[in-house]
């Protein structure tokens, strides 16, 4: 048994799966109490009263070749959340086991903790080097019950990518101790390269892929968990056996067709440019004392003070938007996250701030 294995909670590993209806078109299914026929406005391929396939094939094929791993190397899953909850359940024993995320970060890496029964351990980021990961602190911190160690690049909410060294020596130093997920929702918006080229080497590294974002998938609920094939393994134990509804795979195929890959690129350029738009001028807005610098689809601002920070929020939500009240965050405590809209509504934002 790897050490990848041993790390995981040893009743999961010990588990049988649940042994879910065979999946062979070839032959009639009389083995899964379906219905024989299908209803008048299914509008799917496959037919909705069929339990859709277990990670299905293609569908996984077609995700590994997007972010260029083996299809053993992953798992689909309901989303990204999906993923962290998974991971969770599968490395953390409650009562004695951690999960170490490093605020201010995206919240679901402590819900996931809470529901499982897992310790948090936080080691802040540095928000006087621009957000950068503490290195040292993170280390240190790592003692053996910490099983998971939660990065996101591009973070949210504070928009920066974390150093890519960095996050590697991280990595070699979790050998044998721990596994690193980088949660990489953002990473189209960041013009650089994701870690994904590193699961082969290091396989202590798991990195978290969605299309919800620069996708535009959110609604239709679909990410990856990209790691050892081990590590795949066991979360397929973990997940709930027809996790991924057939509108959903079939969404997906389609729009993960040719041609789509140039409509990406397309979108990220308009989001990043209207992102260096917004940012200037909300700079320029006399309620903001700072916009950072963000690789996301989004912008962290810190307000001048706590009364402009709420003032902001009224008049945004006057003008029919919703902005992101950051202010219960240590740290961010006059902080605000908007996320890059259509020109129009960007420009709606300002004119209302002004
Ligand atoms: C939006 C977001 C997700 C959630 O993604 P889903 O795939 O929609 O579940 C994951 N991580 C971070 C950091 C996010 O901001």
């Amino acid at each position: 048994m790897s050490w990848l294995t041993q790390l995981a909670r040893p009743d999961i590993v010990a588990l049988a799966a649940y042994e879910h209806a065979a999946w062979l078109p070839e032959l009639e299914r009389l083995h899964a109490n379906e219905l024989p026929w299908r209803c008048a406005a299914d509008p799917t391929l496959a037919g909705l009263n069929r339990y859709p396939e277990p990670q299905p094939r293609e569908l996984v094929r077609r995700l590994a070749s997007l972010y260029g791993v083996s299809p053993a190397q992953l798992l689909v899953t309901r989303g990204s959340d999906d993923g962290i909850d998974l991971l969770t359940r599968a490395f953390c024993r409650a009562g004695s086991d951690a999960l170490l995320a490093c605020p201010p970060t995206f919240g679901m890496y402590a819900v996931a903790a809470g529901i499982q029964g897992a310790r948090l351990v936080e080691v802040p980021l540095r928000a006087a080097a621009g957000f950068a990961l503490d290195e040292a602190a993170l280390l240190a911190a790592c003692s053996a019950a910490v099983k998971l160690v939660f990065l996101c690049s591009p973070n949210n909410p504070t928009g920066n990518l974390l150093s890519r060294a960095a996050v590697l020596r991280v990595a070699e130093k979790l050998d044998g101790r721990a596994l690193l997920v980088v949660d990489e929702a953002y990473i189209e918006f960041a013009g650089v390269a994701s870690l994904t080229e590193h699961v082969d080497k290091l396989p202590q590294l798991v990195v978290l892929r969605t299309l919800s974002k620069a996708h535009g998938l959110a609604g239709a609920r679909c990410g990856a968990v990209i790691a050892a094939p081990e590590v795949i393994a066991l979360l397929r134990k973990v997940i709930s056996p027809y996790a991924i509804s057939q509108l959903t795979v079939e969404c997906v195929m389609s729009f993960l067709a040719a041609g789509n890959p140039a409509a990406l690129t397309e979108r990220v350029a308009i989001i990043q440019a209207e992102r260096a738009r917004l940012a200037e001028e909300l700079g320029r807005l006399g309620l903001i004392a700072r916009v950072w610098p963000s690789a996301a689809n989004f912008l962290l601002v810190d307000c001048r003070d706590v009364e402009a920070a709420a003032l902001a929020l009224r008049l945004s939500s006057a003008a029919g938007l919703l902005i992101r009240d950051l202010r219960r965050l240590p740290g961010l405590e006059a902080a605000l996250r908007i996320s890059i809209g259509t020109r129009a509504q960007n420009d709606r934002l300002l004119e209302a701030l002004r």
